[in-house]
């Protein structure tokens, strides 16, 4: 059956001031799909010119307004009115999604898409909510807080999950009064750019949202980072790219907010419930081909479980359907580049000359005819004992495990915190004292128990260590999005 081939072509253009526009510099680059390597779009990449321009016109649209002058019930109306849109256009989205990034299309509809409007609705009523909050007055002075707009925001995302993270930070942008130049990642930019139509559609002014495509450094990306007209920059991506935008954004001193990578450890207790741990440390280790910085890519497991939890993992890793991500039941797709494949297996290697113990997969999978050239890997797991190998160490970002026996719940925490990283941290266990005690330590900004993935965009998002800077969702994110001001009006 071939379905995920043979769609038409695409031009992407770039979305400056409610336009869609060509590359100033008739520049395009190529994006393919990652289950054939079937070229399926031709970008506009921004030129120094077109990023100016986009920077220069959301700077006019939060001057001149309207979007920072109208009320907070006008501007959210608008910004749930895209949220509509997008759920309207959900499985047009949701195909282009899986076919930009090799995800499998059920995901893209069910999870991502969804969360996406949700995105954007919760925070225009989170903002509307946070209005109606009282404040705290005396007999002499009446004192009160605005949370004010700062500006022009620039949001630059990464390829693995590109609408739903877009949204994420466009949502408290937007609700904020702030106005956004916004770059996803250069492989994965078809989802991202139509949310130039559906602001123009959702009756967004022109100007308040700015889409632009290109690379990183020497391009929109380094940019729009540095450009004198941006207040502030959201950044999801690898840490080392955290740093040069740091770096780059410090000469006119942007406020930053940073959600970096992750290799978070998966602790399962000889007390956890092991028809629970399994399927959500499976799903942890391999949804969207381990492509999450969530992702549970270290497994702690406790001796005396071990051997059961091994044979138990194994067995369902076997059981995932690796293949066509257009196709009802694919749970694993390939990963998204032929650059990333590379990086990923090249840890095949590496995982050999440290003497870890293959348990599953380390192969191509037998796929059919039309996936030959896709960037495919089985679902594949290692035992190793040292937690100082770079398998244990290092973000593979695909669809590799390592599992790590312990002893104690003391060797667990050493071996969890033993890592640059802290972004989250699971852990089984039936014991409650233990749950909380070892919430406590594990040096991360989530801690999941006996869960995963379980997202309430009330609470703090972001991560410890070299994670990220900041923290994201519900008041952090309108923290970050606005300047407070204080207001002392004497009443005698
Ligand atoms: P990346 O850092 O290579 O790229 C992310 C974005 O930054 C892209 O749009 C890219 O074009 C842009 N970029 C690259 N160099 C830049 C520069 N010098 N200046 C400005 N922009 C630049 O990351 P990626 O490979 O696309 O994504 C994978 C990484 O993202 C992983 O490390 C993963 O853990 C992380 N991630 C983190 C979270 C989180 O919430 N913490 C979520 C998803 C992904």
């Amino acid at each position: 059956m071939m379905s995920t081939t043979s769609t038409k072509l695409k031009e992407v253009k770039l979305y400056i001031d409610g336009e869609y526009v060509e590359s100033s510099s008739n520049s395009l680059f190529e994006v393919k799909n990652p289950a054939t390597q079937e070229v399926i779009a031709k970008v506009h990449e921004a030129s120094y010119e077109d990023v100016d321009r986009a920077c220069n016109a959301a700077r006019r649209a939060f001057e001149e307004g309207p979007w920072r002058t109208m009320t907070l019930s006008e501007r959210s109306a608008k910004i749930r009115r895209m949220a509509e849109i997008i759920l309207e256009r959900k499985e047009e989205i949701a195909r282009l999604e899986a076919e930009d990034v090799g995800k499998p299309y059920p995901v893209a509809l069910e999870r991502e898409i969804p969360r996406a409007a949700h995105n954007l609705k919760f925070f225009a009523d989170f903002m509307e909510q946070k209005a109606n909050e009282s404040y705290p007055m005396d007999d002499e002075y009446l004192n009160y807080t605005r949370y004010e707009p700062l500006g022009v925001a620039s949001l630059i995302t990464p390829w693995n999950l590109p609408f739903m993270l877009t949204t994420w930070k466009l949502g408290p942008c937007l609700a904020a009064g702030n106005t956004a130049v916004i770059k996803p990642a250069e492989t994965t930019p078809l989802t991202v750019s139509l949310l130039g139509e559906i602001a123009k559609e959702a009756g967004i002014p022109d100007g308040v949202v700015n889409v632009i495509h290109g690379f990183g450094p020497g391009s929109a990306g380094e940019y729009m980072t540095t450009h004198p007209e941006v207040d502030l920059i959201s950044f999801t991506g690898e840490t080392s790219t955290g740093k040069a935008i740091m770096k780059n954004g410090a000469a006119t001193l942007k406020k930053v907010s940073f959600e970096l990578g992750g290799k978070a450890a998966n602790i399962v207790f000889e007390d956890a419930n092991l028809e629970k741990a399994i399927p959500i440390s499976i799903q942890a280790a391999f949804m969207n081909s381990g492509q999450v910085c969530l992702a549970g890519s270290r497994i702690l497991v406790q001796r005396s479980i071990f051997d059961e939890f091994v044979d138990k993992f194994k067995q369902a890793a076997s059981e995932l359907k690796v293949g066509d991500p257009q196709e009802a039941g694919t749970d694993m797709g390939p990963v998204v580049s032929e650059e990333h494949y590379k990086k990923v297996t090249s840890y095949l290697k590496i995982a050999e000359e440290e003497n870890s113990t293959l348990v599953y997969g380390g192969k191509r999978p037998n796929l059919p005819e039309h996936l030959k050239n896709g960037y495919y890997l089985e679902p594949t797991i290692y035992i190793q004992e040292n937690p100082n190998a770079r398998i244990s160490q290092e973000e593979i970002f695909g669809p590799i495990v390592t599992l790590i026996p312990f002893d104690t719940e003391e060797e667990a925490l050493e071996i969890a915190n033993n890592t640059d990283y802290g972004l989250n941290g699971v852990i089984w266990t039936d014991n409650l004292q233990r749950a909380h005690r070892v919430s406590h330590h594990v040096r991360a900004g989530t801690i999941w128990v006996n869960c995963w993935f379980v997202r309430d965009l009330r609470v703090p998002f972001g991560g410890f260590k070299k994670s990220g800077v900041g923290r994201e969702g519900g008041s952090n994110s309108i923290e970050f999005f606005t300047e407070a001001k204080n207001i002392c009006i004497a009443l005698k």
